[in-house]
Formats: structure tokens, sequence, C-alpha cells
């Protein structure tokens, strides 16, 4: 024990990790933790409210009953609610603030160019982004002066104008461009609000569509119209998408908000046969617990809200709860026009897009129980 190289870790005793036996984290197993090594139970009325409230995210369930019986008691109600669309969607009193911090170039391995904008926000603690194809579309927050910078800073956070290149003094002339021109809007630009996905756009998930929507919104706008596919649809085709370019806002909103951790529960539940509804709320999650505040926020710094374009934005969208969502409280956004995203597999019978039994369940699921219309 005593010769281990310098670099070994010291050796350490296995930590104890809170568990179900221990009563602490669950109640219910008191009984059985009161003996032997574990730590003995704590008494109901010592034990804080908080770590057994009744609508815990990823609480524990009642094992006893199987998932569909609990779904039957306690959550038949709820569905039947959501599954109305008649619900305002739900929104937040006052816009967050937001601020970008810093913009730069990304060439994409399609050959298209983007700018990543990354944003601060006092509302979490998350790195929003905004995606922005084109030139027109500029962060007001970003291009602000801030007080004792170098035209160096400026440069270094993506205040910039024009292209940078080794040698580049100013961050407001392009010599190559000359006189830095004020970005105009030609038309409403196409714009697409994206929550996270990691499983759809990182592991390769056949159990959404999320990774082909994000590559579909960034298709159409990046790519002149004449380079869109002939299996577009007819509305996507009338998009003069080249000129106006467009922006995605990339929300780090996970599994529609509830998270990696417990997507991965609902994705076992779904495995069980739940759809991709109920298992949210067997988890105790609201079917869909995004919120797009900080997106209308960030449309709204990017020129995109009603003050800079009063004849509104065109919205990539199945999801008509999402239009009056983005538009704001004071509808600080104004959504023209909502263009529809077909699956590539049902806009080429099956050729292209995604192939698993996965996927169809999940997309009827978001058109019975989620008001989505995929036409
Ligand atoms: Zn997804």
């Amino acid at each position: 024990m005593t010769d281990l190289p310098a670099h070994a870790s010291p050796k350490l005793p296995p930590r104890q990790l809170p568990s179900r036996q221990d009563g602490i984290l669950d109640n219910a197993s008191q009984e059985s933790s009161g003996t032997g090594e574990h730590t003995p139970a704590i008494p109901d009325s010592l034990l804080s409210p908080a770590f057994t409230p009744p609508l815990t995210p990823g609480g524990t369930l009642d094992w006893d009953l199987s998932p569909t019986a609990i779904l039957h008691q306690h959550q038949a109600a709820d569905i039947e609610t959501k599954s109305q669309h008649t619900k305002e969607p739900k929104l937040l009193e006052k816009l967050p603030e937001v601020e970008c911090i810093v913009r730069a170039r990304i060439p994409t391995t399609n050959g298209a160019e983007m700018f990543l904008h990354l944003y601060h926000n006092d509302l979490d603690g998350k790195e929003h982004l905004a995606i922005v194809f084109g030139n027109n579309i500029r962060s007001r927050s970003l291009d602000s002066v801030r007080p004792g910078e170098t035209e160096m800073d400026r440069m270094i956070r993506g205040a910039y104008v024009g292209t940078l290149r080794p040698g580049r003094v100013s961050s407001r002339y392009d010599e190559e461009q000359g006189a830095a021109s004020t970005p105009r809007q030609v038309e409403p630009p196409l714009v697409r609000i994206h929550s996270e996905c990691y499983t759809g756009e990182t592991a390769w998930s056949a159990r959404c569509d999320c990774g082909e929507q994000l590559d579909e919104a960034a298709r159409l706008m990046s790519f002149p119209v004449e380079d869109l596919a002939s299996d577009a649809p007819a509305e996507v085709q009338s998009l003069s998408s080249h000129s106006t370019g467009g922006v995605i806002i990339y929300l780090r909103q996970e599994g529609r908000g509830i998270g990696l951790g417990e997507k991965l529960k609902a994705y076992n539940l779904q495995d069980l046969g739940s759809d991709t509804v109920e298992a949210n709320l067997l988890l105790r999650h609201p079917a869909d617990a995004r919120s797009y505040g900080l997106a209308t926020a960030m449309l709204e710094d990017l020129g995109c809200g009603a003050d800079a374009i009063p004849e509104g934005i065109r919205l990539l969208t199945n999801n008509p709860d999402k239009v009056r969502a983005i538009e704001g409280p004071n509808r600080e956004v104004l959504v023209k026009e909502r263009v529809p995203m077909i699956p590539l597999a049902w806009r080429t019978g099956g050729e292209k897009g995604i192939k698993s039994s996965e996927i169809e369940g999940y997309l009827q699921t978001k058109i019975s129980k989620m008001g989505h219309m995929i036409q």
C-alpha cells in the first residue's frame, strides 16, 4: 500500500451514496432501513417536505402499480385536458433580459456559412444560442459599445462588420468591403425556434425528428432557392430564403424542458408502452415544459421584433401553440406566416429521412395530443 507511485490517488474508503434504502430520499422504505449498518431512518416529523413532495420532478413512483395503472388512476384527466390544445401558451409577463456575449463565423460541412451567437440572460444560467444565416441579422446588444473596449476587443467578441482577416484593425470598417453598409432586411426573415435534443442531434436517435428538423431549417436558411430539392413543398419552394437568411434560436431546454435524465426515463416508459406525452405525465412532468420568453427576447435583440420588422417574421414550425408563444406577452415579435416542416420521410414516400418504428408513433402523438399540424 505504501509503495504506490507518486501519481496514484490515495485510497479512499467507498463513499456512501444516498439510496432508496437510506430512508432519506424515500420515505416509503423506512421500515426496512432501520437496522444494520444503514443510516437509521429519519422520523416523518423531521423530514423536510422538500424531500417528498408529491410532484417532485423525477420523484419516486408507486412501484407496486404498473405505469399504466398509475396513469389511469392519476393522470387520465390531465392528459384529457392537455390534449385539447385550447390552453393559452404560458407567457412570461415581462421578457427576460438577454445579451449577446460573443459571435463567431462558422463555416459548415455543407458549404454554407453561419454566425453563431452566444447569449447570457437573467432567467437561467444557460448559454442559449442564435444561429444566424446571412448578413442582414445583427445583434443590438453585441454591437453596442462597451465602456473602455478597444477595437481588438470588439473584433474578438465578434462585434465587427464584413470579414475578419489577419492585420485588420477596425471593427467598424472593412477595408476590402468599403464603408459599412447598414444591413437592410429585404423581406421577413425565416425563423426557427429549436430546443436542444442531445439524443436526436448528436446520438443518432431515431425516436424523434429533431436532428432532421434542425438540418432542414439550416438548409432552408442557407441555400439559394434554385438549390432547393425538387421534393421540397410548394410553400418552401416559394421562399426566397437566400436573400433574407434567417435565424435558428437554439434553446438549451433538453427533452421539452425536463432535462436529459428525465427524458431517458421517458424513453424507458415509451418502451414499456406509453407514448411521448403519457411518459412525461407519468414522470410528473407537463407534456411540454418549454417556455419561449427567451426566444422572443433574443429575436428582439436580433432586430426581428415588431419594432424593427413591423411586417413580421416567417416562423418555421408545425406547432400552432408556438406561434402565439413566440410573439411574446405584448406582441414584441409578430409572426406573419407559419411555414410548415414536413418530415422528409413523408415527403419522399419513405425514400429519405428517418426510418424507425418509433418515429411514426412519435409524430402521430404530436399530431393527436400536442396539436401539431403536419400536412
Ligand atoms: Zn428530439
